[in-house]
């Protein structure tokens, strides 16, 4: 869902939270992978590195994430990372809210070319995130949104990837959208946000529902309601990190380490065993993007800086 100055906001309206880490969850018996995290965003007192949230998501069952890139330098980023970590694999793409700056500076079409080029790497293995943002785009800025999450849908289409889609507060409009132009073999709801009645939409149509921490909070009763209804082969987990951290964390840094708590709120809800579920998600993810061992490491990214951080200093 955010980008740099989402995170920069989140910051300034909740001073005074808990800026430590949660403690690590009991590990999973049957692993599951993080369908969409962003590891470069700093967070926290103390900032985990990249490699050490991945270390830390492994010692408990985490099996690998996906990295989301939010415009051109955080798409290279994860693609470069991806193409060297086994770990992890890449999603690229302009952002919603970052579509209108790109297009108010003239350099919308070139952006989206590069997306383009990083979209044809092996394990660069979706587009995202994408999508609309009525929430944080203003009426003027929708033009540019809606040409780059059209532009996005048809680079997924011709790289034959998933695609990962933001909504946020614009579920009619990207559904109509999906409608009209075609949606990728595999679409995603990043961060599914609908109730029962959208999840129904997205299970007719195929499309895949990733839940994040926010299934967890207390006043998501809808979302709770939408999850119920979901089929289980079109269920995936993320966490959004380093947003959205699952109760009872809320607030505090998130970290792919922590989405146990996710599945196991998820699978409390369903009244499902937690390892039966992680099994199947871990199944659907692996029919969307493929394995994270399928697609070979590129050596010549092993000089890369394990400790670079392109957005770093925020926190
Ligand atoms: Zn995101």
């Amino acid at each position: 869902m955010a980008n740099d100055s989402d995170h920069v906001r989140k910051r300034e309206q909740t001073s005074g939270r808990d800026l430590s880490y949660p403690p690590l969850p009991q590990p999973l018996t049957v692993g599951v992978y993080d369908n969409h995290t962003h590891l470069e965003i700093a967070d926290g007192d103390d900032p985990l590195s990249w490699l050490d949230q991945l270390d830390r998501a492994s010692s408990v069952g985490v099996r690998g994430v996906i990295q989301v890139g939010n415009d051109l330098e955080t798409s290279r980023w994860s693609a470069a990372m991806a193409a060297r970590e086994p770990r992890m694999l890449a999603a690229v793409a302009i952002h919603p809210n970052e579509a209108p700056r790109y297009a108010r500076e003239g350099t919308l079409d070139d952006a989206l070319a590069e997306i383009a080029e990083l979209a044809a790497q092996p394990r660069v293995v979706a587009v995202g995130e994408t999508g609309l943002d009525f929430f944080r785009t203003d009426v003027a800025g929708q033009p540019s949104q809606h040409y780059s999450f059209e532009a996005h849908i048809e680079i997924a289409k011709a790289n034959g990837v998933a695609m990962q889609i933001h909504d946020r507060d614009a579920h009619d409009e990207v559904i109509g959208t999906l409608k009209r132009v075609g949606a990728p073999q595999f679409t995603v709801f990043h961060c599914f946000s609908g109730d029962a009645e959208m999840a129904k939409i997205c299970a007719d149509n195929g499309w895949y529902l990733s839940f994040s921490g926010t299934v967890t909070f207390k006043n998501s009763v809808a979302l709770r309601e939408a999850l119920a209804i979901t089929p289980r082969e079109l269920l995936l987990i993320e966490t959004d990190a380093p947003f959205l951290t699952p109760m009872p964390y809320r607030g505090r840094p998130n970290s792919p380490y922590l989405l146990p708590n996710t599945l196991r709120a998820m699978a409390e809800h369903l009244d499902t065993d937690v390892s039966l579920l992680a099994a199947q998600i871990s199944s659907n993810t692996e029919l969307v993007y493929g394995r994270w061992d399928a697609q070979p490491l590129n050596g010549h990214h092993a000089d890369i800086d394990e400790n670079a951080q392109p957005i770093g200093g925020i926190a």
